[in-house]
């Protein structure tokens, strides 16, 4: 049986053990090794607020560079990481990261850090918020935290007490992937939002269907009647693009602008020529 104790990592594996249960064992002894061997990183996304016509901050996305197989994405190992107890370290990894990062940043420029549910369970969040600002003697303003809709299903009132803490501190509160939950409109009601994240799979179906045009026009209303920004993900295209802004959402975040990409590799300007920055859903809107 697989096993990781103090002084080695055993990997023997009963015959009976599937490939597949094999390969999550293996996974989770990498894991529990890669915060201290510093296997990850952060990459950061830019949001592009566009009446601005600027970078209004970045979404800081967690990437594993794993010595064998290479970058593995977050949607793999972080379910595992949320099993095994491991998301709190990471978590705190990140924010730490994050906040230290921005502080190089433009003083306009924002980060956004994703958090898990099972952060949420943990009583040291609030901590963990603090210290990293703290550290990185970021203004907490600058700081976004990112919850989905699955962080409220769960022991609500604890929940909305801890947003409500971390709101008094000064930092700012999004709901993700907005729209993919059952019920996503009671959900605006238990906490007052800065922001809302419409999700990706409103956006990729855009110009197959008539529906998600209505959708998405309605959420960034009902953001705008709350006074929440609302922030489209996964604008890949121009035509994408030209919608969203025409449905009125404030900001727009995906590869048309950008992908992912190290801090050191960040630019903080939107490159003119590279995208049409002078309102281009206007000029659009002219011409037939
Ligand atoms: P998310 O928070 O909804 O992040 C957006 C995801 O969409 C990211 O995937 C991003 O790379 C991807 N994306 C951005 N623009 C586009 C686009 O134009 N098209 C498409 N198809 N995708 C786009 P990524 O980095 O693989 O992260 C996946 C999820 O993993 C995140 O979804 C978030 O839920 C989670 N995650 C990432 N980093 C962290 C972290 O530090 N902590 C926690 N707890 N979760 C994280
Ligand atoms: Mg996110
Ligand atoms: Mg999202
Ligand atoms: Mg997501």
């Amino acid at each position: 049986r697989a096993k990781a104790d103090g002084r080695a990592t055993y990997r023997f594996f009963e015959p009976e053990m599937d490939a597949e249960l094999q390969a999550r064992r293996s996974l989770e002894i990498d894991l529990r090794k890669a915060l201290a061997n510093r296997e990850f990183e952060l990459y950061f996304q830019p949001q592009v607020n566009v009446r601005a016509n600027e970078i209004g901050g970045y979404e800081a996305l967690v990437r594993w560079r794993h010595p064998e197989r290479g970058m593995i994405s977050p949607g793999e190992f972080i379910p595992v990481a949320e099993d095994i107890g491991l998301i709190s370290s990471l978590g705190d990894w990140v924010l730490e990261q994050a906040c230290m990062t921005a502080s190089t940043w433009p003083k306009g420029i924002k980060v956004a850090v994703n958090l898990s549910p099972v952060q949420f369970r943990n009583k040291t969040l609030v901590q963990s918020v603090s210290r990293a600002l703290a550290r990185s003697d970021l203004a907490p303003d600058r700081l976004e935290l990112e919850i989905t809709e699955s962080v409220l299903l769960q022991d609500n009132n604890l929940t909305v007490a801890t947003l409500h803490q971390l709101r008094r501190m000064g930092v700012r509160i999004a709901m993700d992937d907005f729209g993919t939950g059952y019920s996503s409109l009671s959900y605006l009601r238990s906490f007052p939002f800065d922001k809302i994240k419409i999700d990706q799979s409103f956006v990729r179906e855009l110009s197959s269907r008539a529906d998600c045009l209505a959708i998405v026009r309605s959420i960034a209303g009902l953001g705008a009647s709350l006074g929440m920004s609302t922030v489209a993900e996964g604008v890949e295209t121009e035509d994408q693009f030209l919608q969203i802004t025409a449905a009125g959402c404030t900001e727009v975040q995906g590869y048309y602008f950008d992908q992912p990409k190290p801090a050191s590799e960040l630019v903080h300007t939107l490159t003119p020529g590279r995208w049409r920055v002078e309102a281009p859903w206007r000029e659009r809107s002219i011409s037939p």
